[in-house]
């Protein structure tokens, strides 16, 4: 099911929540909304549930307007941080609950119900755990039991809020790679909310990046990554450098070095801003006869895992510069503290 999100206001007293957000999610896409903590993600999942209501705008369910139906009328299925399940009930019951207590016309048989939750137990792969009650589950095993349950009812959305924000770092990897092989399986329309910008761009077909209630840019992962709109954007997807440059005929200047810009203003020596990656950084023992580029002594070294992170002090800065450098790289220039090297953003 689509899902239409029109000019949505929400204020609380005084504070403005969400100041006129619009987004279209396509049928069977899996969004990710991403912000730092207060910007409103989860106001507007909650205005999506129905379990909050929008000051002006509307939500539209596959192209009719929703933004008065209850919640119950909504067929959206919910998994949040905190696991919703019942502690005196088994795996089994509370999978089938949503199925338990509908309106006897609609209400499956006792039969149907074991069918259909044994088949949803299999799919979030916790069959052999159905006699137990959550109390004796793991962190991880809980959000999967809770997302069967969402499931249970055949919702047509699934919204998550923060679903793995409680466990530890390596069950939240493995559960998002799952959520994510779940979702190309059953392709519900889900809407995903998240702080950490590593699980939004590893999960979703397309990340909104909310600040301060206001969308700032929608895109899939790559284009977010790769051609952020706003300081914002850039700083919150990932480390990024900070240098003063001037724009002079289609290039940012950074330290004498020219970088050329996507799109720009065709003005004369503007002040501005350039972010650069840290793997963008290159790093050389001696200085190159063609580029002009800045010194800088290396501070610290941490050469664990594929990507050594080095970090840069440049004369007369307080910022320090990070750089990434492949092992091999890393290994020619033979990097340690104290070193003096050659840095070209
Ligand atoms: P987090 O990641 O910390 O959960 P969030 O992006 O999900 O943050 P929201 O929960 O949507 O943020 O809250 C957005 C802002 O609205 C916050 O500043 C919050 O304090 C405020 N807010 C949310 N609900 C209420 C409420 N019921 N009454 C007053 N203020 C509220």
């Amino acid at each position: 099911m689509s899902i239409e999100i029109r000019n949505i206001k929400k204020n609380f007293g005084q504070f403005s929540a969400l100041n006129d957000v619009s987004l279209d999610v396509p049928s069977g896409e899996l969004v990710a909304l991403l912000g730092p903590s207060g910007c409103g993600k989860t106001t507007l999942l909650r205005i999506i549930a129905g379990l909050e209501t929008p000051d002006s705008g509307n939500i539209l369910f596959h192209g009719n307007d929703a933004t008065e139906r209850q919640v119950q009328e909504r067929e959206v299925g919910f998994v949040f941080q905190h696991y919703a399940l019942f502690r005196h009930m088994t795996v089994f019951e509370n999978v089938a609950f949503g199925l338990r207590v509908r309106p006897k016309q609609t209400r499956p048989s006792d039969a149907e119900i074991k069918r259909r939750v044994h088949e949803l137990l299999e799919l979030v792969q916790l069959d052999w755990l159905a006699d137990r009650y959550p109390p004796q589950l793991s962190g991880g095993q809980r959000q999967r039991i809770a997302l069967a349950r969402a499931l249970a009812v055949e919702p047509k959305v699934l919204l998550l809020d923060e679903p793995f924000g409680a466990l530890d770092a390596k069950v939240r990897k493995e559960l998002r790679r799952w959520l994510r092989r779940l979702h190309d399986e059953l392709h519900i329309t889900s809407i995903f909310v998240t702080h950490d910008q590593e699980e939004a761009l590893e999960v979703a077909d397309r990340v909104v990046v909310i600040n301060r209630g206001k969308i700032e840019q929608i895109g899939t992962p790559q284009e977010v990554y790769d051609h952020p709109v706003s300081p914002f954007v850039y700083q919150f997807l990932g480390n990024v450098n900070q240098f003063d440059s001037h724009i002079h005929q289609g290039s940012a200047q950074v330290a004498g070095v020219d970088l050329k810009l996507d799109a720009h203003e065709d003005t004369q020596n503007t002040p501005a801003l350039a972010f650069v990656r840290p793997h963008d950084i290159e790093i050389y023992n001696a200085k190159k006869s063609d580029r002009v580029g800045f010194e800088a002594i290396v501070r610290y070294v941490n050469a664990v895992g594929p990507l050594v992170k080095v970090e840069l002090e440049r004369h007369d800065h307080t910022e320090l510069i990070e750089a990434e450098l492949t092992q091999e790289r890393f290994r020619e220039l033979k990097l340690t503290p104290a070193q003096h090297v050659h840095v070209y953003p």
